[in-house]
């Protein structure tokens, strides 16, 4: 566990709020390795530190989150020592390894985070693009600046039947959902809101102070309350069938990735990106048949 963190902040602004703040504003606070195992961290020491009672997801910068971090960068699987749990064989063959490393950063985490006991807020702007969206989804409530805008590219961009945590159909619907994975569209602030899977838009200048308000207000009430409030709501949607749909959406997702393997070599479909991303991410590509301990993310 880090005594200190490298990509994230973590801040006290006022008397029971917590605010952790992804810091990769160059990168766009792309996800990787490193970000997850923070996050992840951040998040247990606020849940149990007596005197936070909310907790606030932002991320620095003019974007909230390009999504998993596909640059490269980063050690490919994590090690086992970072783990928090007990999947592992992240270096198993065929597709065991891949598939560990997705259930452990992407699935796992973040139905980890979905169900931390207390009451967290995401605090979003600029771009939310696939793996962000889990970021923010993952939280209770969602005020957004009026220049927010979503995206789910995974399956325009690169042949994947939509991000691990499939929580599309409980965010807009099951007919909006359908229409925005099959065309990979931008989703304004305003429409997010107007289906329900925002709480707030608010002027870009307001957003932290907005989003910090209304913390207070909720942190202003009995902490234990709080939790029972979350924990019966939570229990609500997993009854609805959120749960299980959410583990069938990750094995299609696996399936997406395999599919890509036999066609195109690739967990995606790397012809449909940017020309240039395709090609740093050939060029790496070629670097990992030498050195396994980096790679591709998906999405
Ligand atoms: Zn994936």
């Amino acid at each position: 566990m880090p005594a200190e963190f490298v990509q994230i902040l973590y801040q006290t602004p006022a008397p029971g709020v917590a605010r952790i703040v992804m810091n990769r504003p160059d990168k766009r606070n792309a996800q990787g390795a490193t970000m997850t195992h923070e996050l992840d961290e951040a998040l247990r020491r606020a849940s149990h530190d007596d005197e936070v009672v909310v907790i606030i997801l932002a991320g620095a910068g003019d974007h909230f989150s390009s999504g998993h971090d596909i640059a490269g960068s980063e050690p490919w699987m994590p090690t086992v020592q970072e783990s928090r749990g007990n999947w592992g064989q992240f270096d198993g063959p065929g597709w065991e390894g891949s598939y560990a490393r997705e259930r452990e950063l992407y699935l796992d985490a973040t139905e980890r985070w979905r169900n931390v006991p207390k009451p967290t807020i995401a605090e979003v702007q600029g771009a939310v693009v696939s793996g962000g969206l889990m970021l923010a989804w993952a939280c209770d409530l969602i005020v957004c600046a009026d220049d927010a805008r979503f995206r789910d590219g995974t399956g325009a961009d690169m042949d994947v039947p939509g991000v691990e945590f499939f929580q599309h159909p409980f965010e807009l619907g099951v007919r909006k959902a359908k229409e925005w994975l099959f065309t990979g569209g931008w989703m304004t602030a305003a429409e997010a809101e107007r289906r329900g899977m925002v709480n707030q838009v608010v002027p870009r200048a307001r957003l932290a102070e907005a989003t910090l308000e209304l913390a207070e207000r909720i942190a202003a009430n009995d902490r234990f309350t709080l939790k029972l409030i979350k924990q019966a709501v939570n229990h609500a949607q997993d009854a609805m069938g959120r749960r299980q749909a959410m583990e069938h959406g990750f094995a299609l997702h696996q399936i997406g990735h395999l599919q890509n393997m036999l066609v195109h070599d690739s967990m995606i479909n790397v012809e449909k990106l940017p020309e240039s991303l395709r090609r740093h991410l050939v060029k790496l590509k070629t670097a990992w048949a030498g050195d396994e301990t980096v790679g591709p993310s998906a999405d």
